[in-house]
Parts: C-alpha cells; structure tokens; sequence
C-alpha cells in the first residue's frame, strides 16, 4: 500500500514541495473522534475528516439509514418530472431546520463546490426573470474559500486557487476581509476595521455600479483562508449594503451549517438572513457526498411566478437529491439535534480556545489565535512576532508532525495549523489536541 500511494495516487493538493518528512499517511479505520493510520497509531482527528465528521466516525443511526435507504431506492433522479420519497422528506427536514434563517427550498447538490455554483447560477438567473440581465458581477472577500469548480475558484479570495486556472470569470471583485492580525488598512480593532471593510464594499459596489452586480457570496466565519471570525457587525452590515444595492446575499455555509459555530448555522450566529445559503460537508457527516442550497421563499418564489419560462432551471447533477444521501442527511439531522453537538461545540470550542491562547503564551511561534466561535480555530504562526514574517514550510510540518505522533492530527494551511475535530468530542479529547500541540511547538 505505501509503494503504491506514491505511484498510482496523486495527492494533488500536496506538491511534493510540501511533503517535507513524512509520506501522506495512511488511514486505514476510525472510531469516535479517533483515526487510525495503516502503522496502527491511533490519533484525535483535530481535522475532523475536512470540517465535516461533526458527528465523528461510529454513527450507527446514519450507517443504518444507508444501509436500509440501498435496499429500498439505491437511486432515482430528481429531475425529469421524477422526484423520490426520500429527498423530499430531507426537504421537509431542512426548511424546519433553516427556518429560522428565512430559508425555505431546498436544491440538492453532490458536494460544497456544487453549491456554491448552483447559489452563483441561479443568483445570476433571477436577476433575468426580474428585467435585470445586467446584473452579472460578484463581489466577495480576499481570504474567502468557495472550492474548486471555476465560478467558486472566481470568488475565491486566495491566489493559491485561482492563478494557476486563470481567465477565470470576469467581473468578479474581491473586497478586504476583516482579518484583524492582517489587513490593509492596518486597523488592529474588530469594530472598527469591520467598518473600513463595509465602506470598502460599498465603494466597490459604487465603482461597479449597484446594477451590474448579481451577488455577494461569503462564508459567515471564513474557513479555509485561515478562520477569520469578523467582527459581529459585518455580516449584518453586508447584509444592509446588498439589500440597499438590490445585491443578492449568499452565505457560504459548507463549513458553518450544522454547529460547527456553536449555532446551528453560521448566518444565525450573527443574525443575517442569506437568499441562499449554501450547504455540503456535515449535511452527511462524510457518509455520502452531498449537498443543498436553502433557498429564501421570496427568491423561489420569483422563480415560481414567472411566466415568460426564463424560470427554466437548466441546471443540476445527476447525483441531486440522492436518495441514499438525503437518507443519510435525514439521519444526521436528527443526529445533530438529539445530541445537541451545538451546545458541545460551543462549550468544547471555547475549552480549545483558551487552551490555544495559553500556549500562545509559552510558544513565540505562535502569532495569532482565532477562534472563539464554536470549534473552528486557528493558529498563525510566525518567524516573528514583531514583523508578523510567516513561519515557513518546515516549521509548520514539524509542528504537524510532531503532534501526529503526540496523538492528534492537524492541518496545516499556509502559515496556519486549523482545528476542526467533530463536535462530539469530550474535554477529554480537547486535552489531548492541547497536549499533542504542545509537543509540536516544544519540538521546534
Ligand atoms: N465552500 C467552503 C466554505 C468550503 O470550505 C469548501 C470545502 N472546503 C467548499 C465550498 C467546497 O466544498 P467541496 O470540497 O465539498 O466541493
């Protein structure tokens, strides 16, 4: 198996360059929150899957969903006239589910990047059943991540996704994030930086003009980019700034939906209402690739109501609406409510936070703790901390590797080591990250 992974698998977001020591390991089983690598070593997944086993490794209600869902309707379509039972009882599930956000319909998609292009779509589509045909652009944040198909890889705010595909969209424009350790404007107070970034956009969208833009797309707490909580006044003023301009609001949630934050979704924690809200990874907790756009009733409802068929919606995947995914999706739901990993996430999420800010006290390396939101941290680390320079390659992987083999896995992003384990760890378990980091800095 270790000769073959190096010939026959390509691991393509890991160039050689930066597999520095070790090979890629191994997994080979997982139980709880705890992986198992082909050597037999035994470690907390810190990473939980990619932000998505919230739930961690032994669900046996969602295994048994599967495996009833496979007897009954491996597949039906969804498109065609078709629909099947299973998908449409998800559908009920996550209107109740998403109500509170304004969102009521349901788009099934295969995965994160499937959503973010279908929210992209049909923003862009409902601007033509309305008269607007001129609103086409969009607007999102430097820092932001919204995967790998070509519109997502446009909106995305990191060059390490975008250059090597270029000409990608035209008309997409990237505004600051409020990333208080770095940013443009050198402004070191949330509050106030998150106003200099709205004045951003709102330039932006005056240099654009309000009229030629379809939407702004944003994740509630930016993931990938190195999780950058803003400030609790942003997203509600982006929301503000697109109302005012007629801009449609997509919240990327593929990482923030289900309680990662310690909310049930990341629009919640800040009191925003999206007109699409795009959903993937936790929906099936990495059982089944899966994913939905929740939909507002006032944008489905223009879809609805039109009657000169630019409403025909000439989009979607085979794979929308699985039934064994929405049976899986139905079973993680329940999952997610009946354990309350919300309320674990937040308690958990903030054990962790502390506990990375005290190591910050002992380690020089470590520039700057984010966090505080539920279990979604980060740290950035830094050659120094006066200059802000960032740690290189080296630095990070020895950290990495270190806590590998002092029992947790992390991932390492840029400068940044994130933390995503499943939400149903114990402090326990929250010690057991610490402890493993701890080794890593020491290492250095
Ligand atoms: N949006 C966000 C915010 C993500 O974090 C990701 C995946 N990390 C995606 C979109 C893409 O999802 P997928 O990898 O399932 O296509």
């Amino acid at each position: 198996l270790k000769a073959n992974n190096a010939r026959s698998l390509w691991h393509p977001m890991t160039a050689p360059a930066d597999s520095l020591s070790t090979p890629p390991t191994i997994v080979t089983g997982a139980s709880g929150v705890r992986i198992r690598d082909i050597d037999g070593h035994e470690v907390v997944d810190a990473v939980g899957g990619l932000w998505n086993v919230n739930l961690g490794y032994s669900c046996q209600p969602v295994k048994d969903a599967i495996a009833s869902q496979l007897e009954a309707l491996p597949y039906y379509s969804i498109f065609r006239g078709t629909s099947n039972d299973k998908v449409i009882e998800l559908a009920e599930d996550l209107r109740d589910f998403f109500a509170p956000d304004g969102l009521e319909r349901a788009f099934f998609t295969s995965g994160g990047s499937d959503s973010v292009e279908t929210a992209l779509r049909l923003a862009r589509q409902y601007h033509k059943i309305r008269g607007e045909a001129g609103r086409v652009k969009y607007l999102s944040l430097k820092k932001g991540y919204h995967g790998t198909h070509t519109g997502g890889a446009s909106v995305n705010g990191n060059a390490n996704f975008r250059t090597a595909y270029e000409p990608l969209l035209p008309g997409c424009h990237h505004i600051p994030a409020p990333y208080t350790y770095r940013n443009p404007f050198n402004e070191t107070d949330p509050a106030r930086l998150a106003q200099l970034c709205l004045q951003a956009l709102e330039d932006e969208i005056a240099f654009q003009g309000a009229g030629t833009i379809a939407a702004f797309i944003m994740e509630p707490i930016l993931g990938a980019g190195g999780v950058i909580p803003p400030h609790p006044s942003f997203m509600p003023g982006v929301e503000a700034i697109c109302r005012k301009n007629g801009i449609l609001l997509i919240a990327d949630e593929v990482i923030t939906a289900f309680g990662r934050t310690g909310a049930w979704t990341g629009s919640r924690l800040w009191g925003v209402k999206p007109d699409f809200a795009c959903t993937a990874k936790a929906i099936t907790n990495g059982y089944f690739p899966f994913g939905a756009v929740m939909i507002s009733g006032a944008v489905a409802e223009v879809f609805e109501r039109d009657a000169t068929g630019k409403a025909a919606i000439g989009h979607g995947y085979t794979y929308s609406g699985h039934p064994v995914g929405a049976a899986a999706a139905i079973a993680c739901l329940a999952e997610t409510r009946r354990l309350n990993v919300t309320d674990n996430a937040a308690a958990r999420g903030a054990e962790l936070f502390d506990g990375l800010k005290a190591l910050q006290a002992r380690h020089a390396v470590i520039g700057d703790v984010r966090g505080g939101h539920g279990l979604m941290c980060a740290l950035e680390l830094v050659a120094d901390r006066a200059t802000k320079a960032p740690a290189d390659k080296a630095t990070t992987a020895r950290v990495q590797e270190t806590a590998y083999r002092a029992g947790a896995m992390v991932r390492v992003s840029g400068p940044n080591i994130i933390l995503s384990p499943p939400l149903v760890l114990t402090s326990a378990d929250v010690q057991t990250i610490l402890t493993a980091l701890d080794a890593g800095f020491a290492a250095l």
